[in-house]
């Protein structure tokens, strides 16, 4: 007799073929709304003056969301351009025929980097003289020229030159025969605070730059700054341009912003129950035993866990929208799946979809909900959904 381990499985020709299940409704996923993105795209753009562009900052997946129809849903609804932050995200964008501008927010320093940044026609970010050489020394080798965005660092102390030394940079950017000044940029590092003082200061620091630049003869083609929160807080911040992302996925960079417009939640996270079953009072649910049953208790075991990107610190603290009742999570988040307390549900059987971030009814658990309890950021959230989920796209 041959072992298990020995056998040849023979897969059917069906299964071989139908792989439909990888993009599905199997056992968790992510649905993203592309109406409520379109929506937020138009509401977005409705609020700025008419001729300050919408660029739409799609790095990371788009925030989880699927970069690429993300891309052709906000360039289809208005948006003017895209930013992403790595060469292979462009790239993505490019493979799937988006014609768009695009920048990289990023640094670029590798020659082969700056080859593969011409041939694909993206945009690079220049946060210094070094990389302005290196790109005009690679690109003259391959016979390009490029637009580039210069970077000016106002007090976020990442990329981007010191913003007094502006004048510099551009001197030099400007005697190159392969670069082509498109924007000159900053950011801001602390736009989503009620307290504007510090976002004051840069958008000082800012202004300062641009009109030393101007003294020189130098009139920039087009100047940006505003991210989501200081596109919402402040209109003398948009320039030419805003870079919004966390605001396109339709959530809010602070609470205190929320009344500037009417933003949709983009992105809902959903899983199947997979088995129901009552534990006796005193049973230990899940790894460590982190809950035990007060009393007689039903459990709903869901398949969906923290490698699906389901934080495991959120164990006995999350909440999921089961037939439309708001139900606790209780125990060990595990790997690949997690149990919620379902006593007062009926006749809850496997199948039954469990809403973890999203809306039904009249009940709501948003990205910021997860953040809240967990200490951080919305924007940390949705980037921490794993591939393991489909995107399902409605
Ligand atoms: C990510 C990013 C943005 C978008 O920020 P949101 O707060 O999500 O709107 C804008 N500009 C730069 C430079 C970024 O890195």
């Amino acid at each position: 007799m041959v072992g298990w381990q020995q056998q040849q499985i023979n897969l059917g020709q069906e299964h071989q073929e139908d792989l439909s299940f990888l993009v599905s409704r199997q056992r968790a996923w992510i649905e993203i709304d592309l109406t409520a993105l379109a929506h937020n795209v138009k509401t977005l753009k409705g609020y700025l003056a008419p001729q300050t562009k919408l660029m739409a900052v799609i790095k990371a997946d788009a925030y989880g969301h699927g970069a690429v129809t993300v891309a052709q849903t906000a360039l289809a609804n208005g948006a003017n351009c895209l930013a992403i932050a790595t060469l292979a995200e462009g790239v993505e964008l490019r493979q799937a025929g988006i014609t768009s501008p695009i920048l990289i927010l990023g640094a670029i320093n590798a020659v082969e980097d700056i080859k593969a940044v011409a041939a694909w026609k993206l945009e690079p970010t220049i946060g210094n003289l070094e990389q302005a050489l290196a790109f005009d020394a690679t690109l003259a080798t391959v016979g390009k020229s490029l637009p580039v965005h210069l970077k000016l660092d106002t007090g976020m102390s990442r990329l981007g030159t010191n913003w007094q030394e502006a004048t510099s940079l551009v001197q030099l950017v400007r005697t190159r025969a392969n670069l082509k000044i498109a924007s000159i940029y900053s950011h801001f590092s602390t736009a989503d605070e009620s307290d504007r003082t510090i976002m004051n200061l840069q958008h000082q620091r800012f202004n300062q730059a641009i009109a030393q630049l101007k003294t020189t003869g130098f009139v920039p083609p087009q100047l940006h700054l505003a991210n989501s929160a200081a596109t919402l807080s402040d209109r003398s911040c948009h320039y030419d341009m805003v870079r919004v992302g966390l605001a396109l996925y339709g959530l809010y960079p602070a609470t205190h912003l929320h009344q500037e417009l009417d933003l949709w939640p983009v992105l809902q996270v959903k899983a199947k129950i997979t088995q129901v079953k009552t534990i006796p009072a005193g049973e230990g649910v899940s790894y460590g035993r982190k809950f035990i049953a007060p009393r007689d208790t039903k459990v709903a075991v869901v398949g969906i866990g923290y490698a699906d990107g389901v934080p495991r610190n959120l164990s006995n603290r999350l909440q999921a929208i089961v037939c439309g009742q708001l139900v606790p999570q209780i125990g060990s988040i595990t790997m690949d799946q997690l149990m919620l307390q379902v006593d007062h549900l009926q006749d809850l059987k496997p199948g039954e979809v469990v809403t973890l971030i999203g809306q039904q009814n009249n009940l709501s658990i948003t990205a910021d909900d997860w953040a809240n309890k967990l200490n951080t950021i919305s924007w940390e959230i949705l980037c921490g959904f794993k591939h393991r989920l489909p995107r399902i796209f409605n």
